[in-house]
């Protein structure tokens, strides 16, 4: 292996910081795929690309101060990682979760360049959140944090400088409030944030972009792969959130049948079918749990996840043509990777961010099932971002149909890009090698054609 490579990884062996292994484990990947270009070109070494690419750009971290409905007064970390933008205005997701911490936005944010870099549209890449837990709190207590929230970021944002959309526990709502306070604070009426309700300024399909995507990433990828198409076929999902519940519906949309889903309690198995009304319902109407399901559906069943052993997820061991792991990183283990295989499973297509630990991809891939890695795969949504910023900026409003099918443009050029670069580089069917040499050159490029 080269010396820069080996210089790399030899200082996440050294670091300390717990936080950071699931970045390192993302950066890991990258710079093990990228090795043959950065032996065959020698001005990454010279403009130590790589060395400049391990640290963000920059860190934001605040204090944010908000008051409960018991007039109680709250604190909570807020963070904007504004990692890259060679290509373009900073731009990636906020996400509200009690697990959020510095690693997890460096791993997001650092995957985010890569995945906007490959949608070939002009931004760079960013992520950010707080640590605030939006479950259980009133509708009230999300408006006083956004408020608190957007009080402090506001500063270091803008439509041409950085701007935010939704993540986990960020979706429409959040964004509205967001949205409303830098519009109070600011007096500018600016397209500083994607993901907006469409009544102000929000695209229409934003909020189906991600899971759209990913389904005609899938598509693309099977038909370039000469295996048979999803119709027919049952898929296996996992998360009920917008990126799960977006990639069900096109799934029935097309004629697949998903048998599953998931929340952080538990899975539902109905081998009929899913009913997806009425997990709208439940997770976007009441914000409830998934085992209600099973009130409606007798004869579905639901699997609590405490009640699964070690090491592996009820919704991986349910036997499928295509998989969706929809929920969060590191969901999908090397235990569920073989239950995958062993059920017959020709496909994995990864709609969260990297749901798959690096013993899973790799054994998926040493299979030769066609695996669909994160920044390829579920770039849809953020192409959909940028889209809504080119409608903010030009004052317009696009169709439903006409994002939906420069949605499915992009996502078919993704994977062909992703598809011919593995193919030149050698190692043909392997699109994680593909998306992250493809991702990396145009960064790089940016980024030597920039000066230091
Ligand atoms: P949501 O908050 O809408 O949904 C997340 C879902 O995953 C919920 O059903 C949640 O369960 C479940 N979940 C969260 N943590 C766990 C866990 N530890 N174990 C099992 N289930 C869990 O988020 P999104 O759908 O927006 O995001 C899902 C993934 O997709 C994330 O990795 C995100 O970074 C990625 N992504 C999202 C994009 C977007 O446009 N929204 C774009 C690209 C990537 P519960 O309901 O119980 O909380």
């Amino acid at each position: 292996m080269l010396d820069i490579i080996e210089n790399e990884l030899d200082k996440f062996t050294h670091s300390n910081c717990a936080d950071d292994m699931i970045f390192f484990q993302a950066m890991r990947e990258v710079i093990v795929s990228i090795a043959p270009l950065l032996e065959s070109d020698v001005r990454y070494k010279r403009f130590a690309i790589l060395d400049r690419l391990t640290i963000p750009e920059r860190i934001i971290k605040f204090k944010v101060t908000w008051m409960d409905d018991n007039q109680n007064i709250q604190v909570n970390t807020g963070y904007r990682v504004q990692y890259n933008n060679s290509l373009g205005p900073y731009k990636g997701g906020l996400r509200f979760h009690p697990t959020v911490n510095e690693g997890i936005l460096k791993f997001l944010g650092f995957e985010q360049v890569f995945k906007n870099a490959l949608t070939g549209l002009p931004i760079g890449g960013a992520k950010g959140g707080s640590d605030f837990d939006p479950k259980g709190k009133s509708d009230f207590e999300i408006m006083k944090f956004c408020s608190a929230f957007m009080s402090e970021l506001h500063k270091y944002i803008g439509p041409r400088i950085d701007v935010p959309a939704g993540d986990i526990g960020v979706g429409a709502r959040e964004i509205g409030y967001l949205f409303g306070e830098y519009k109070k604070i600011t007096s500018s009426y600016d397209g500083v944030l994607t993901g907006k309700p469409f009544i102000f300024g929000g695209s229409l399909m934003r909020p189906e972009a991600t899971g759209y995507g990913v389904v005609y990433f899938t598509q693309a990828m099977l038909e370039l792969e000469k295996k048979e198409p999803l119709q027919g076929k049952i898929c296996t999902v996992s998360g009920a959130g917008n990126v799960a519940i977006y990639t069900i519906e096109k799934l029935q949309m097309i004629g697949a049948v998903v048998v599953s889903c998931s929340d952080s309690e538990g899975t539902i198995y109905d081998c009929r079918g899913i009913d997806l009304k009425l997990i709208k319902e439940i997770k976007f109407a009441k914000r409830g749990s998934l085992k209600e399901y099973v009130d409606v559906h007798i004869e579905a069943k639901y699997i609590p996840v405490a009640s699964y052993p070690d090491g592996g997820h009820a919704v991986w061991n349910i036997p499928c043509y295509a998989a969706f792991p929809c929920a969060t990183q590191n969901e999908l283990t090397k235990v569920d990777a073989q239950n995958l295989i062993n059920n017959g499973c020709i496909s994995v297509s990864e709609g969260a961010n990297m749901p798959s630990t690096p013993e899973a991809a790799e054994l998926l891939l040493s299979q030769k099932i066609c695996f669909a890695p994160a920044k390829a795969c579920n770039a849809g949504g953020v192409s959909v971002s940028e889209f809504e910023m080119s409608q903010n900026a030009s004052m317009q409003k696009w169709s439903f149909e006409q994002v939906d099918q420069k949605l499915k443009e992009t996502m078919q050029q993704i994977c062909k890009r992703v598809a011919l670069t593995a193919r030149d580089y050698g190692v043909e069917g392997n699109y994680i090698d593909g998306a992250n040499i493809a991702g990396f050159k145009r960064v790089a490029d940016a980024m030597i054609a920039e000066g230091i």
